[in-house]
């Protein structure tokens, strides 16, 4: 952002807390919030900056006294999200936002997308889509609903194509679409296999072969579900993974899902089989430290078992943590893998 030197100097002169840039001065190799309390610097030696990381980079540190590098607290944070959630019929400007908080509208905003990773435009647009007030609804945290409403990175294009994911969640309950489904006794339990004409949409583990299609019709009550002998080829394909079959290119997916569970997913196809990650090693492997619980979460949501390997996650201590398709079918899952 350019900062415009003749304002910023009037500004700095007023020590107004609100101007939207830092100032360093070149005698003293020290940058400042505007509202510093330390002594004046003559105009001349004075260079302005729009952000930390620029008068960083340029080679000034910051000041000890103003701090202009110290996170903003949540208590703000929470006023402008309020503020955003309470009015949401109409737009909230930037400028707006910036009064509620007592910050400039660009701290407003670079705080804003530091914290939730999405601005607070996109965070209301989410917001009235309705995409970001389910997550919430469910009790998640502000960051993983963000994360679960499909943001967080959106600097970084998901690598889902490759895989012939499809983007867009399954419509509610799988309505309109046609899935077909076998299902087989593994060394894993029963299996049952879902596929649209894309692909592999659901694959579960159960008790039994009533247990194993009962799960796949709750899990789309309102597709139209056929017994299709044809795809008891994809079973096996599945229990090949497991000892180690390649199966990239031949076992075609049909996931959907937010942008960041298909990255989420992708990792877990990432991990090499007899191998196991943390959730925590999982989120920072996505480039996502924070997100732990948020992948956590993307594991729990994941419809394609053995295939989109979320049995290689366990707990940071090697603990089998919670399966969805039963722990006893995890051990034996990565005992096989280990084998192989
Ligand atoms: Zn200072």
């Amino acid at each position: 952002m350019a900062i415009d030197p003749e304002t910023a100097w009037q500004k700095l002169e007023s020590r107004d807390a609100e101007g939207g840039f830092f100032y360093a001065v070149m005698t003293t190799g020290v940058f400042c919030r505007p509202d510093c309390r330390s002594r004046m610097p003559l105009r001349a030696n004075v260079r302005f900056f729009g952000t930390v990381d620029e008068a960083r980079a340029a080679g000034f540190r910051a000041c000890l006294r103003c701090k202009p590098d110290r996170a903003l607290g949540a208590g703000v944070l929470d006023r402008i999200r309020a503020h955003i959630e309470k009015h949401l019929d109409r737009a909230v400007p930037l400028a707006e936002l910036g009064r509620v908080a007592g910050l400039s509208p660009f701290t407003v905003q670079r705080m804003f997308k530091q914290k939730l990773g999405v601005s607070p435009l996109q965070y209301q647009r989410a917001l009235r889509a309705g995409s970001l007030r389910s997550a919430l609804k469910k009790g998640a945290n502000v960051t993983d609903a963000v994360y679960e409403a499909g943001f967080g990175s959106s600097s970084r294009a998901y690598e889902g194509a490759q895989l012939g994911m499809t983007p867009g969640r399954f419509a509610q309950g799988g309505k309109g679409e046609r899935i077909g489904f076998s299902t087989a006794r593994t060394p894993f339990g029963w299996m049952v296999v879902g596929a649209t004409e894309r692909g592999l949409c659901w694959l579960a583990l159960a008790g039994t072969a009533a247990e194993a299609e009962g799960s796949l019709r709750e899990e789309f009550p309102e597709a139209t579900l056929r017994k299709d002998p044809a795809l008891s080829g994809l079973v096996e394909a599945a229990v090949r993974t497991v000892a180690g079959a390649e199966t990239d290119g031949k076992l075609a997916l049909d996931l959907r899902g937010t942008a960041f569970q298909l990255r989420v997913w992708q990792a877990l196809r990432a991990i090499p089989r007899g191998e196991t990650r943390s959730y925590s090693e999982l989120a920072r492997e996505l480039g996502e430290p924070k997100a732990t619980r948020a992948v956590a979460r993307a594991c729990a949501m994941n419809r394609v078992a053995v295939v989109v390997p979320c049995h290689r996650v366990v707990g940071v201590s090697g603990a089998l943590t919670g399966y969805r398709w039963g722990m006893e079918r995890k051990k034996m899952l990565l005992e096989a893998e280990k084998r192989g």
